[in-house]
């Protein structure tokens, strides 16, 4: 529903692929079960800026786990949501003058062109806020059953407090984060002020849906935790997610809210691993609205930037480490990605399965993208100086099925 076009993964039946192991947001290592099924979730956007190279670099991440767990033959079921009604759309789509469904649509056009451009494989379920919001009421009227919600003046809240034991950080330093990310500790009356709202009352110009909490929006935490239930339980399993994944800046609250959301409403837990992926800087600077320097997808593509450059360059750094766009980092990949290409363009290369073998490997480690790009181009100078077998089709179909690059 919703998605981009998919692309056809390429069976890879003949190799050996170990238990996918990851590195958690608790900092321990996790090896993934589900050897017939796997489930995961993962935070979209908010669609009112084009993708920009930070987003890229996270969905990549998890493209590599979806794609690694579909080519050791697991039946994926991937779902990614896309806020599209929340504060920081209505403010941008009223400073331009725009509708903010018209602002929502554009923007999300542009993010699955660059996601097909990146040949990011599309979750079976896309999900607009904007079309889950009885699913979001339903899971809301949960929360009142067990008596976890509560009103205040016409807006609800969700009463976190009997959960803040499991609080990963001090209550102030948490409050501090709350109020940076949208959330408001001082409002007057509520019961604890890192207790986030879960239904907006109507307020002037901004959009609401009918609803048994009055006129209103959902809020942002129970969004993810409904539509994730609602597409993903089938199992009604103990966790309901083997992942939840997203950026590193959702672990708190974004994160830690919706697990405590999803045990308020069922008594279970909502993720077996929480994974984050790390930020993109900019010639060693923060990216961000107010310094100007996002970097996006579609602006590359606009200059002639050949999107499996893109991929690579992201690659060539691991998904859990902060790391800086560069020109100098562009350049690198456009010579790394020419000389695997000039080796796969021979009828004769190095030996493919010791190559693959390697790679699949590195990828069951953490995703250790940055070891196997480095040794598809050992093996493309190895290819050049020292070409024995007709196998470059090979390699071309493996790196395409588990790195997404098409070369
Ligand atoms: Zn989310």
């Amino acid at each position: 529903m919703n998605s981009w076009p998919s692309i056809p993964l390429r069976e890879l039946k003949e190799y050996q692929f170990p238990k996918l192991k990851l590195i958690n947001s608790n900092n321990q290592s996790s090896t993934l079960e589900g050897a017939d099924s796997f489930n995961m979730y993962v935070c979209g956007i908010t669609p009112y800026d084009a993708t920009h190279l930070g987003h890229a670099a996270t969905y990549l991440a998890f493209d590599m786990v979806n794609r690694y767990q579909s080519a050791a033959g697991s039946k994926v079921e991937f779902v990614e949501n896309v806020t599209d009604v929340d504060d920081p759309l209505l403010e941008r789509a009223k400073r331009d003058g725009i509708d903010w469904r018209k602002l929502a649509h554009t923007q999300i056009e542009l993010f699955k062109s660059d996601m097909t451009a990146l040949r990011v494989i599309p979750p079976s379920h896309l999900v607009h806020v904007t079309d889950s919001l009885e699913i979001i009421e339903n899971f809301i009227k949960l929360l009142d059953q067990n008596g976890y919600l509560y009103k205040l003046d016409k807006d609800f809240y969700f009463s976190v407090g009997s959960f803040l034991q499991d609080l990963p950080i001090s209550v102030e330093e948490a409050v501090k984060i709350f109020a940076e990310r949208g959330g408001d500790p001082d409002r007057e009356g509520k019961k604890h002020p890192l207790d986030p709202v879960v239904w907006f009352a109507h307020r002037e110009d901004d959009p609401a849906w009918n609803s048994s909490f009055g006129l209103g929006r959902p809020g942002w935490h129970v969004e993810c935790t409904a539509i994730a239930s609602h597409y993903l339980d089938q199992k009604k399993s103990d966790p309901i997610l083997q992942i939840q994944g997203g950026g590193a800046d959702l672990k708190f609250p974004h994160h830690f809210m919706s697990e405590q959301i999803v045990k308020a409403a069922y008594g279970r837990g909502f993720a077996r691993d929480y994974i984050h992926a790390a930020m993109i800087f900019f010639d060693g600077e923060k990216m961000s609205k107010s310094k100007g320097n996002l970097v996006f997808v579609s602006e590359l593509l606009e200059q002639g930037i050949d999107p499996m450059i893109i991929r690579w360059a992201l690659m060539s750094g691991h998904y859990q480490q902060d790391r800086s766009w560069s020109e100098q980092l562009l350049f690198k990949a456009i010579s790394e990605v020419t000389q695997v290409r000039a080796a796969l363009a021979q009828s004769e290369v190095a030996e493919a399965d010791p190559l693959i073998r390697s790679i699949i490997n590195d990828l069951a480690n953490n995703l250790d993208t940055p070891t196997a790009l480095s040794r598809l181009l050992q093996w493309a100078n190895s290819s050049i100086s020292n070409p024995q077998v007709n196998q470059s089709g090979l390699v071309s179909r493996a790196i395409d099925s588990l790195l997404g690059l098409a070369l």
